[in-house]
Parts: structure tokens; C-alpha cells; sequence
């Protein structure tokens, strides 16, 4: 069985200096937990808390704990206005970088080809992409979600190499679960892990497959419904917004994933 993985996606919903208490609040709970070495727990702050987060989790208080970005660009350094390089992430202690969210695609248009190209940057700098795939309401409701989930993770995961010193992380992300407080049936993110486990199969080595990937279930999930999720062989973690925000709720999930 692969490591659980929690990631706590903070959007733009807390200020950097804010962000620091919730996670001082959340080690001096969770610390004492003695299963705390079977959990990977991830905190994607905003840009501009990065730095001090940084600082925060490489003390010897937080082993478990690793950083993400929540976005990065192509390019590692140039004329790119307001972008952001994904070797300055690296460099300031970024494990983990989210691509291809949902809220992103919607606002921001990004298209498949753009996020095969940060995938491809955020490997070339030793992190872990986080890859977001999943249908919206009207593609279920046509009966379409396996084949729009194949088909994109084919779009941007193509040309992606990666060895066995490396990972990907899959978060299957229906868009219509997100920041709706209505997750998705269980049973339903286990099947499309298992599509998805499929799509991998026949995009990577069996050897990735089994030892680099991980695939993770996002969109509403707090502490009554976690367990329902993570109980499932497939699904090796949870990506979760808006109920990472409150310290009392994300313990409570940490500890019932462990
Ligand atoms: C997300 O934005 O990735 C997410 C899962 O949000 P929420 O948990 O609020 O649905």
C-alpha cells in the first residue's frame, strides 16, 4: 500500500501570516499523534507565504510536513510578467505543485497543452506534480466523464517521462464536488481511480504505475465523509479546499486517515 498523502489547497483564502498559526495549531495536535510517519501531510499556502512557511517546516517540528504551490509557470526564468518560475519554487522548498485546477481552467483558460508544459518544468526541478483531472456536471449528466478523463490526462501527461526517483500525483477532481459541499459518491471516485489507474497503465511503465503514482480523490471532503473515501484500495489521499481552512477540522481528518 502507498503513503496516504493530505494536501490542504488554501487557495486565496489565507493571508500568509495567518497561515502560519493554523499550521503551528495543527503540529502541536497532530505531533503527538505516534502514527503521525504514516502520512504525508502538504499545505499549499499562496505564493506570497511560501517563503515563510518554508522556514517554518524545515524545523524539526514538522518532519511530515511538506510545502506546495498552488500554480507555477514554464519557464524557469525570463521576460514572463507576473508568472512565476517553478526552480524559484524548488529553491524555496516546494515538494508539491498543483496544476490544471479546475478553478483555474474556468477563470484563467488554461489549456491542456499549457499544463503538459508546467508538468514537464516541475519534474525537470525534482516536485511533484499534482495533476487535477475530472468532468463537470454536464459531462456526467451525458454519461461522458470516463472519456473526458482519459482524454485529458492523454493531452497533458503525453511526453511526461519520469524514473523511479520521482512521482506524479493524480487528484481526481470532479469540478461540480468542488467548493460545493456536495462530494461525489465513494463508489463513483473509486471507479474513475480506476480509470485513471488504467490511463496510467498505459501511459507509463508498470514498474511507475505501481511504486511513482499516486491517485488522490478532491471536492468536498471534510471529516464526516473523509474516511469513506480513503477506506477505498485506489485512492491514496485527498486533496481538499475550503475544509483545510479550519485547524480543528483538518486534524480530525489527519487523524482519521492514519
Ligand atoms: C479543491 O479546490 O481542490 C477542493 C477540493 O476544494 P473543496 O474541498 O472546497 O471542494
Amino acid at each position: 500500500m502507498k503513503k496516504s498523502i493530505i494536501i490542504g489547497n488554501w487557495k486565496m483564502n489565507v493571508f500568509p501570516g495567518d497561515g502560519m498559526k493554523i499550521v503551528r495549531k495543527i503540529a502541536k495536535k497532530i505531533n503527538k499523534n505516534k502514527k503521525i510517519s504514516n502520512l504525508d501531510i502538504v499545505y499549499c499556502p499562496s505564493f506570497l507565504g511560501l517563503a515563510d512557511m518554508s522556514k517554518l517546516l524545515n524545523s524539526r517540528l514538522f518532519k511530515n510536513y511538506f510545502l506546495g504551490a498552488q500554480n507555477c509557470f514554464w519557464q524557469d526564468k525570463g521576460n514572463f510578467t507576473g508568472e512565476v518560475s517553478p526552480a524559484w519554487l524548488a529553491k524555496t522548498g516546494c515538494k508539491y505543485v498543483i496544476l490544471g485546477h479546475s478553478e483555474r481552467m474556468r477563470e484563467l483558460r488554461e489549456t491542456g497543452e499549457m499544463i503538459q508544459e508546467k508538468i514537464k518544468a516541475v519534474v525537470k526541478n525534482k516536485m511533484t506534480p499534482v495533476v487535477c483531472v475530472g468532468e463537470t456536471l454536464d459531462d456526467f449528466a451525458k454519461g461522458i466523464n470516463n472519456y473526458v478523463v482519459l482524454d485529458w490526462l492523454i493531452k497533458v501527461l503525453s511526453g511526461v517521462k519520469i524514473t523511479s526517483a520521482e512521482e506524479i500525483i493524480i487528484a481526481y477532481e470532479p469540478s461540480w464536488a468542488i467548493g460545493t459541499g456536495r462530494a461525489i459518491r465513494p463508489s463513483h471516485a473509486e471507479y474513475m481511480s480506476k480509470i485513471i489507474k488504467q490511463a496510467m497503465i498505459d501511459i507509463f511503465p508498470l514498474k511507475i504505475v505501481q511504486n511513482n503514482i499516486r491517485i488522490i480523490y478532491g471536492g468536498s471532503v471534510n471529516s464526516k465523509n473523509i474516511s469513506s473515501f480513503v477506506a477505498k484500495d485506489l485512492i491514496d489521499g485527498v486533496l481538499i479546499g475550503r475544509a483545510s481552512l479550519d485547524p480543528k477540522e483538518f486534524i480530525k481528518m489527519c487523524e482519521l486517515i492514519i
